[in-house]
């Protein structure tokens, strides 16, 4: 049997006919990267290449002089012996999935993703291949999402709902926070009340054209200013901060995909929870998987091994776990 085109090496995923590394989680040359997450984008390599529209979130995130090449959605770029592409994840702004081609073999690198609208980013685009490697966070049947405005509605109803007190709306900076501001711009044009983690990011999405509500820093309103009935969002770790001793008697919610476990919410300390997720849920990867049209599935980032076996014993597809070092074992240049 032939080496696999893409393979598993302490380094991250490789692929030795092009000699490049996608999402690497160690100092490598060449390095393909899905999205800004932190979890994908790691500083250290050589040379990397990413999304045109994400260009300006990496260097935020890594540093203004990473040698980055932007590439636009779709535009097929030559590395090694093979022909690499971008094609839209639906996930976060700019955020990707890999396309590989060698020798007439199409493997497809889904990174993270999502089937549901979002106002914020680009949709998901199907990539036909013989082989995908599907992320699966949410790859278990008790996860079914509503749609963003769904639940869009249901925060501003839960904000608008008390005048008398700060609402504080958590959920992670990139991504989660822009597409709820995005959405909200369905139900109210109202300014909504940013920590400064947020903000940074926001401004970034406004760059590029994204519609939100308006938006102000926390930090520039007077010591004075009560946010009663104002609409605060910051990430989770503003949660039981000293930051969050600005604000009299908040009401306090999570936005997260984890929201749909009975007790989440509860263990972290919230009154409410919000059932908001930028990966793909149960039936979401499900379908992806069909349109791919792909023989081989490997399962990764999530829960592997149920989805695997969803895959190979429903569905008649050749699809295994894809253990990789990120998540605790791997063997050096293990072909997946
Ligand atoms: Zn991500
Ligand atoms: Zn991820």
């Amino acid at each position: 049997m032939p080496p696999a085109l893409i393979t598993v090496r302490p380094e991250g995923l490789y692929c030795a006919a092009g000699n490049f590394y996608i999402d690497p989680w160690k100092p490598v040359d060449t390095a393909l990267i899905t999205h800004a997450h932190a979890d994908h984008a790691y500083s250290g390599h050589a040379h990397y290449y990413a999304t045109a529209i994400s260009e300006g979130i990496l260097r935020r995130r890594l540093g203004k002089d990473i040698n980055l090449s932007g590439v636009a959605y779709g535009d097929p770029i030559k590395l090694g012996d093979t022909w690499i592409s971008f094609h839209s994840a639906g996930h976060v702004l700019g955020s990707a999935q890999v396309r590989v081609e060698h020798k007439g073999e199409v493997w497809a690198i889904s990174g993270d993703y999502k089937r549901d609208a979002d106002p914020s980013c680009d949709p998901f685009e199907v990539v036909e291949c013989d082989t995908f490697i599907t992320e699966s966070t949410f790859g278990l049947p008790i996860y079914r999402w509503d749609s963003g405005e769904v639940t869009a509605e249901q925060i501003c109803q839960w904000w608008q709902g008390d005048p008398t007190r700060p609402s504080l709306l958590f959920c992670y900076s990139f991504g989660k926070s822009q597409r709820v501001l995005a959405e909200l711009t369905k139900f109210t044009d109202k300014t909504v009340y940013l920590h400064g983690a947020v903000h940074n990011l926001t401004e970034i999405y406004r760059e590029v054209g994204v519609k939100m509500l308006p938006t102000i820093p926390v930090s520039q309103m007077e010591k004075s200013y009560k946010f009663e009935g104002d609409l605060i969002i910051s990430p989770p770790s503003g949660h039981r901060s000293s930051w969050m001793k600005r604000f009299k008697r908040p009401q306090t919610a999570f936005a997260s995909g984890w929201m749909a476990v009975r007790g989440a919410r509860r263990r972290r300390g919230y009154e409410r929870g919000f059932v908001l997720s930028d990966h793909a849920d149960w039936p979401g990867l499900i379908k992806t998987v069909e349109q791919t049209k792909a023989q081989t599935v490997y399962v990764t980032h999530g829960q592997n091994d149920v989805l695997s076996r969803y895959l190979s014993e429903s569905m008649g597809i050749a699809a295994s776990p894809l253990k990789t070092l990120f998540e605790g074992e791997t063997d050096e240049g293990l072909a997946v």
